[in-house]
């Protein structure tokens, strides 16, 4: 059983494709049987995470900072609320339940999770799959700069190729699993 673990905006975005993307790739997440850790929120696509994962009967277990509850109003229906002290905690506690990691579209939050979870991955510390879903392209320009990155030099292939890039959510699930199998 697979616990993925999902960042993604506190906001909504401005197309109801955002929403209708993250409702499809947990509703294929549950109908595979794998649970959710994410950011323990109610508002924008993290609440709409959580709550079509506990429609689908799925474990779900939040992590909030207590700074956060009134901000991103604590989800208090969620199967697990994990209450920490600081978002470095609220990280490395994401990380250390989930098994894999996706970013659906999402801020700047978002992007330094999913970055870190992937300099994670890089560095050895966990050997965990990291998954971008591009829903609607959200993330092709971000795709183009990480590809200059290592034109430039900074970055190897090797470690882009950590990067799993799927607009589909079936195709991400599959590709997840495959990794995980290795
Ligand atoms: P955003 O993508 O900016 O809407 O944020 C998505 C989630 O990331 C929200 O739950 C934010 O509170 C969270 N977040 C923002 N910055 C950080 C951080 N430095 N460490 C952990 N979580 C963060």
């Amino acid at each position: 059983m697979v616990r993925v673990c999902v960042y993604c905006g506190s906001s909504p975005g401005n197309r109801p494709e955002y929403a209708d993307t993250t409702r499809a790739f947990c509703n294929v997440a549950a109908d595979r049987g794998w649970d959710l850790v994410y950011g323990g929120g109610t508002v924008g696509l993290m609440g709409i995470a959580a709550d079509t994962m506990l429609a689908r009967g799925r474990h779900v277990i939040g992590v909030i900072p207590h700074s956060l509850f009134d901000k991103e109003v604590v989800h208090r229906g969620v199967s697990e609320l994990v209450e920490v002290d600081s978002m470095h905690e609220r990280k490395a506690a994401m990380a250390h339940h989930a098994d894999a990691f996706v970013a659906l579209p999402g801020g700047l939050g978002t992007l330094e999770e999913v970055f870190e979870a992937l300099t994670w991955t890089q560095l050895r510390i966990h050997a965990k799959p990291c998954g971008l879903l591009n829903a609607s392209g959200y993330y092709d320009e971000l795709l183009a700069f990480l590809c200059h990155t290592a034109r430039e030099g900074f970055v190897n292939q090797a470690s882009l190729d950590l990067v799993v890039v799927e607009a589909d959510p079936e195709r991400m699930c599959d590709s997840l699993e495959e990794r995980l199998r290795l």
